[in-house]
């Protein structure tokens, strides 16, 4: 039976001490380990930043890939071997800026994965600079006068582009954040996963604190449909995306499940219903 225990390694990370991630990591092995997942049937893909080190410290298969490119990389092990659980992880700056052609692609296809995004609205690696989630006016190295741009939303665009699962956790509720990932992992498609994990050592303003302030839990909101997506939009454009919770999720095929239908014989159609003995399990 697999444990806790199987899921660590015993290196030492190297996150500043009191850094978002450390929780993130433990939510991650938890949640490995409440599913019952095997390791070596498992595949951690990064990119870089301090986030993206979390695959050097979590016992499964890993690939610690290149800036920005965790997606494809994931998307490949995936539609190499649809049997393997696959997780792609990263940092805000790895996965909305360089990486942000990936995400909008990745999204609209439903590949069986989940990507844990890792958002402290700045990038901690290279020592703080502006990163495309910051606020509008928060100060740094790169705007010493203020951001003057809008804030990218990534949950509003994973759901309108295509995510069949769309939630945001927070690194100081490892409870709520480790269902969220069990949650995400079962769920046949593509889990968007954004976590508030706050830079404790560049980014005074989005701190631990300022979080647990602001931060609307949608598990309290017993009216809320997460089955409905102009629901999800009009609640976090009226929290201004400050929450936690699932937002949304949408049951439908795979893009290995479509395309293995489609490649049958050469005059196979796209099948994009949802194959039977699945609508029976998720009844
Ligand atoms: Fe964490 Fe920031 Fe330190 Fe990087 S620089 S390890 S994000 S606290
Ligand atoms: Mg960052």
């Amino acid at each position: 039976m697999v444990i806790l225990k199987d899921f660590k390694v015993e290196t030492n990370p190297t996150w500043c001490p009191g850094c978002g991630h450390y929780t993130v990591l433990a939510a991650l092995q938890r949640a490995a380990a409440n599913l019952g997942l095997e390791p070596d049937n498992m595949v951690l893909v990064t990119g870089i930043g301090c986030s993206s080190k979390i695959s050097q410290h979590f016992n499964s298969y890993g690939v610690h890939s290149l800036h920005g490119r965790a997606l494809p990389v994931a998307t490949g092990v995936k539609l190499a071997n649809h049997d393997l659980t696959v997780v792609a992880a990263g940092g805000d700056g790895d996965g909305y800026g360089i990486g942000v052609g990936h995400f909008m692609h990745t999204l609209r296809r439903n590949i069986d994965i989940t990507y844990i995004v890792m958002d402290n609205h700045i990038y901690g690696l290279t020592t703080g600079q502006t990163s495309p989630v910051s606020q509008k006016g928060f100060k740094s190295k790169t705007s010493p006068h203020g951001s003057a741009e809008e804030p990218l939303r990534p949950l509003q665009t994973a759901i309108i582009n295509g995510a069949s699962f769309v939630a945001q956790a927070f690194a100081g509720d490892i409870n709520q954040m480790t269902r969220i990932f069990e949650e995400g992992i079962k769920h046949r498609g593509f889990s968007h996963i954004n976590v508030f994990s706050p830079c404790v050592t560049f980014n005074k303003i989005n701190t631990f604190e300022w979080f647990k302030e602001h931060l609307v839990n949608l598990d309290e909101k017993s009216d809320y449909d997460y089955t409905n997506k102009y629901h999800a939009l009009e609640f976090l454009d009226r929290h201004g995306s400050i929450v936690t919770g699932i937002l949304y999720q949408e049951d439908r095929p795979t893009y290995h499940e479509v395309m293995i239908g489609a490649t049958k014989t050469p005059t196979s159609k796209l099948d994009l219903t949802i194959p039977k003995e699945e609508s029976e399990r998720l009844k």
